[in-house]
């Protein structure tokens, strides 16, 4: 692109389910928007890995829903066969995705251009404009809308720092994530970890959850995925590979057991959203058209993500609308 990018109503950085949900949003209501995402593939931490016929969710496992307007979307996934509900009682439902979790994100995505492969590194505020930049500039828009990380969204603004208002920032300096490592592994035979399919540890450290591919979607080749507690991944994030491996499965109950044909590790360094006491669905500079959503609010979900997300859309085609006025 160049430097004569035309100027749409708002640029996302993001496509996570935060990011598509408000791009979703915005462009149903007429907007034009511009979504970019530095990975190959969408839905960010929503995210699986295909190893020979087994299907990994190495990011989130599940979604559960608890509002309404999360439940409407959960109906839609349930209608389209991309989720079905995986275990829990009735109404306290952990739904999983179908073929995989990304079918979700890939389902909101539907008919959105998302531009891949292209990292944000610093957004500009020109005039009633923002300017996005991949060395060259990318994009031109009337509003902003990050859906990072915020400890990935505020280096972003660091050309504006000093032109934004300080409770915004305070707002995402507030909101931090600790680190998770999760192991994946192809089996010969079954390794059943519960009824279900899934088990979470008493003491997340250094295992917080393991998950059976096989008894999960009932279709594939045996498999299980190792999710570390945050401790573990904190100390371990930078160590070779195979010292991960060895410490993971060493610590597995009746790890011996498994028969494991190979073995691949994600790192997600900004994991879990911690704690903290940030109200608010979505942070917002309404003067400069700026917002961040995403797990940041609401809660550390999914499902937190979704309503952040389309909550900060709905604010956009407001703020829009009033500038028009
Ligand atoms: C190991 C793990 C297990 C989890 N388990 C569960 C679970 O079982 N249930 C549940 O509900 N939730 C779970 N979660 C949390 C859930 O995945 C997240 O809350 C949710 O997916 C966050 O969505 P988001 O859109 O806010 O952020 P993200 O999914 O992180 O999306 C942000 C996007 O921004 C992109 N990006 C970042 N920087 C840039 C840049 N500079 N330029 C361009 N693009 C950029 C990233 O590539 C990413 O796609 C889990 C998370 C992890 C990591």
């Amino acid at each position: 692109m160049s430097d004569r990018n035309p100027i749409v109503d708002c640029a996302i950085v993001g496509a996570g389910i935060a990011g598509l949900v408000a791009a979703r949003y915005l462009s149903q209501a007429g907007h034009s928007v511009a979504v970019f995402d530095k990975s190959r593939g969408l839905g960010g931490r929503v995210a699986s890995r295909r190893i020979e016929s087994a299907t990994f969710d190495h990011g989130a496992q599940f979604f559960t829903r608890r509002s309404p307007e999360f439940s409407t979307f959960v109906d839609q996934l349930l209608e389209n066969d991309v989720a079905f509900p995986w275990f829990g009682e009735a109404g306290k439902e952990r739904y999983a995705g179908l073929p995989s979790i990304n079918q979700i994100a890939k389902n909101l995505a539907h008919s959105l251009d998302v531009t891949r492969e292209t990292r944000i590194e610093g957004a500009l505020r020109d005039g009633d404009c923002w300017r996005l930049f991949n060395g060259a500039e990318v994009a031109r828009s009337r509003s902003l809308l990050l859906t990072c990380p915020a400890p990935q969204a505020l280096p972003l603004l660091a050309g504006v720092t000093d032109k934004l208002s300080p409770s915004f920032l305070h707002t995402l300096a507030q909101i931090e994530y600790s680190k998770c490592i999760a192991l994946m592994a192809l089996l010969d035979t079954p390794f059943p970890v519960s009824d279900s399919g899934f088990k979470q540890f008493d003491n997340p450290e250094p295992i917080a959850t393991a998950a059976d591919t096989l008894k999960k979607r009932g279709f594939e080749r045996p498999g299980i995925i190792l999710q570390s507690g945050p401790e573990f991944a904190e100390r371990y994030f930078d160590s070779e590979p195979e010292s991960i491996t060895r410490s993971i499965l060493e610590a597995l109950p009746g790890s011996r057991a498994l028969k494991i044909k190979s073995v691949s590790l994600q790192k997600w360094r900004f994991a879990k959203r911690r704690e903290h006491e940030v109200s608010g669905s979505f942070g917002t500079d309404l003067d400069r058209m700026l917002w961040h959503a995403g797990d940041g609010y609401v809660s550390p979900k999914i499902e937190g993500a979704y309503l952040s997300g389309l909550k900060a859309a709905r604010a956009i085609v407001s703020a829009l609308g009033e500038k028009a006025a």
